[in-house]
């Protein structure tokens, strides 16, 4: 996708702080984290949002899954981390190419969602 901006970042073509890439995922850190640790795992081929994919995605989604672990020690989080793939308007996604955040810190995370509705 020639406008799309975490195609762009998995091509080099934008810069950003990289994590992890091979030919099939890229991670890099989030530009805005929301946690002390905060980067995100992205296919490098585009898929719009999880409610697009299609049986052929079912590998390079389990990568993205199955790499998890060792990214987030890589990136100092031996306990535990939270996974976030928000999707569409109801999942408030801001970028349209799929992406899964992994968060942490030295600390426990806030409740998963908040109790208000802001
Ligand atoms: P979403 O709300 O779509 O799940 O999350 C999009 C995320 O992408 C946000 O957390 C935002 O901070 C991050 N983001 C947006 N633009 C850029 C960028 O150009 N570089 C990086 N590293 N992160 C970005
Ligand atoms: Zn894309």
């Amino acid at each position: 996708m020639d406008n799309c901006i975490f195609c762009k970042i998995a091509r080099g073509e934008i810069p950003s702080k990289k994590v992890y890439e091979d030919a099939d995922i890229f991670a890099f850190h989030d530009i805005n984290p929301q946690a002390p640790v905060h980067f995100m795992v992205i296919p490098k081929r585009h898929i719009a949002a999880l409610s697009e994919v299609k049986p052929d995605d079912a590998a390079v989604l389990g990568r993205m899954l199955t790499m998890t672990g060792r990214l987030a020690r890589e990136q100092g989080l031996p306990d535990g981390y939270r996974t976030i793939i928000n999707t569409g308007r109801i999942g408030r996604q801001e970028v349209l190419h799929l992406h899964m955040h992994v968060l942490g810190g030295p600390e426990p995370l806030g409740r998963m969602m908040p109790r208000s509705s802001a």
